[in-house]
């Protein structure tokens, strides 16, 4: 089975984790986790990075940190992987739905423009919706595929309407807008290093921020909120999401490889483009403009999708839809959802994601491409 985007272990991993083994530094603290956490304010510019057990514990903490509490509205993308809502729903508030633009599939600014203006106003530095009284705490832009979030204008209705950003940049590790790395524009941003991320640990996450009092409660509230080094003096409810040293040794070899690995992502989709654009009812994301996007997972839309998935997957190359809309999970079905023509749904019925993994070999890609060809 081709992969349709698997780890690619190439580097220092043995190695380090060897080291880890080999010394007994297995846990939650460790040389590996400060370096990990070093290397990724480095590399995304931002000041401090506070290392978390996935990126789903990452929001939740972010989030939390953000100000957001219970009965709260968070506005966030109705395209999106569940977890960025789980979040939201941790802390008790409660998401609004925004439906993306059709042509960046990021989150529609325009919409949420819309919205504020005709429904919200902001007393005493809060912002509410006017008929409920409701307030609406936060944004959180979430940088689909790799692509990103207009920023600019996100950012300036973000300062008018009074409203905090976080940022799921879980996908976009390598993704900047404007120069600017994806994560480093809100109050804090996080990333994630699941299986099948741009690089991955196995599973862990990462919290970025330029706030030294928001990292250093990061690290408070993901160590279980101990407040004492030597008793067991707890100032909060805190939370068991650290990321262990192992994970972390993981994490540091992949890093290195981050500049290769995006180098060839970019030649996956490059080669994709080339091959698919003249065919009948295709399309692609296109990049919002100023950003230069890491290409994670290649993803079109045809409107021969079911068709297409069912060869792909037939011929053992793995491909997936797009995400069921959040709107139509029954969780969330009762969810406000601020939206023109429903662009999430028509993505999820054209789209279909298909094999890129690092290390997939050229005739690989042409494989996979001749099979779509074949199809069209
Ligand atoms: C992967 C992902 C997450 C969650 O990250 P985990 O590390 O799997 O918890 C959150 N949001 C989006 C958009 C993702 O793609």
């Amino acid at each position: 089975m081709l992969l349709l985007s698997g780890p690619c272990i190439a580097g220092n991993e043995w190695k380090y984790v060897k080291e880890c083994l080999d010394t007994a530094w297995v846990s939650s603290v460790g040389a590996y986790v400060n370096q990990f956490e070093q290397m990724t304010a480095e590399y995304t510019g931002a000041r401090y990075a506070v290392a978390t057990s996935s990126g789903t514990t990452a929001l939740h903490i972010a989030l939390l940190l953000a100000g957001v509490q219970p009965g709260d509205a968070v506005l966030v993308p109705n395209l999106t992987f569940v977890a960025s809502l789980n979040a939201i729903k941790y802390t008790g508030a409660q998401p609004v739905l925004i439906d993306v633009h059709p042509d960046t599939w990021q989150m529609d600014v325009r919409l949420i423009a819309n919205l504020l203006e005709q429904e919200a106003d902001v007393v005493e530095g809060v912002c509410r919706f006017k008929a409920t009284g409701q307030v609406i705490r936060a944004v959180m832009p979430v940088h689909v595929l790799g692509n990103m979030v207009e920023m600019d204008a996100l950012m300036a209705l973000a300062s008018k309407w009074h409203l905090e950003v976080v940022e799921d940049a879980t996908e976009a590790l390598g993704s900047t807008y404007k120069g600017r790395h994806a994560g480093t524009f809100g109050k804090l941003g996080c990333f994630s290093y699941n299986g099948n991320k741009i690089i991955t640990t196995g599973g862990g996450g990462m919290i970025v921020t330029n706030d030294e009092a928001l990292a250093k409660k990061a690290k408070h509230l993901t160590t279980q909120a101990k407040a004492d080094a030597f008793e067991y003096f707890h100032d909060e409810v805190g939370y068991n999401y650290r990321l262990v040293n192992v994970l972390a040794a993981i994490g540091v070899a992949q890093m290195e490889q981050l500049p290769g690995f995006l180098a060839r992502k970019a030649e996956i989709d490059a080669y994709y483009r080339q091959r698919l654009a003249h065919l009948e009812g295709v399309g692609f994301q296109q990049a919002t403009p100023g950003t230069s996007v890491n290409h994670w997972l290649f993803t079109f839309a045809s409107s021969r999708q079911p068709a297409l998935l069912k060869a792909l997957n037939d011929n053992k190359m793995q491909s997936r839809p797009f995400w069921v809309p959040m709107n139509q999970l029954p969780m969330f079905s009762q969810e406000r959802y601020v939206q023109q023509n429903d662009v999430s749904n028509t993505l999820y019925k054209t789209c279909l994601s298909i094999p890129c993994s690092v290390y997939i070999s050229n005739e690989e890609l042409a494989a996979v491409a001749d099979t779509i060809v074949a199809q069209s």
